[in-house]
């Protein structure tokens, strides 16, 4: 069994955030590890399973992207059009649940603006969206955003966990 990557959030009740390994294993190489290393991210990926939300896959930086050492601001149209394609390909079940950034922190925690920026991606839906920072080492910050709430903890995941922070 690959070791998938379960948590909870109050914001989905009964629900549960389910991370598959190979997300974390697309998004972990973007890792702030060095200090001129610039902030990456992209969108995630999978289904909605009742209160679940269980993680497939994600997108990564594509050219259009704006990164700096503090600031990632991907470019709308590229990561919306491979969104759109999964979603195709599985027949409308592969759907977007959220979005990941990376910060140069080892701790990581949601800026003021990436607050302000997910309010605009979860206020307007109704469903509940997912919002994850990576940080540096072998921390990430995961949360919920739903109606005109926001909740999120630290936590560290086997896959993140597991692979050394100095690899790349
Ligand atoms: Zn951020």
């Amino acid at each position: 069994m690959p070791d998938e990557f379960v948590t909870e959030n109050s914001l989905l009740g009964a629900g549960k955030v389910l991370v598959e390994q190979q997300v974390w294993e697309t998004i972990i190489p973007f890792r702030q590890a060095h200090s001129a290393a610039t902030e990456a991210g992209g969108i995630l990926l999978g289904y909605r399973r009742g209160a679940h939300l269980h993680v497939v896959d994600a997108t990564f930086p594509q050219p259009g992207d704006r990164r700096s050492r503090f600031r990632f601001t991907r470019a709308k149209q590229s990561h919306q059009h491979i969104a759109l394609q999964r979603w195709k390909e599985t027949s409308g079940t592969v759907d977007y649940l959220g979005e990941w950034h990376t910060h140069p922190e080892s701790m990581p925690s949601p800026s003021s603006l990436d607050t302000a920026e997910w309010r605009k991606i979860y206020e307007p839906r109704a469903v509940p969206m997912l919002f994850v920072i990576l940080g540096w080492s072998s921390h990430v910050w995961v949360g919920v955003g739903c109606g005109s709430r926001l909740e999120g903890t630290n936590c560290s995941p086997p896959a993140v966990a597991r692979t050394n922070a100095c690899d790349r």
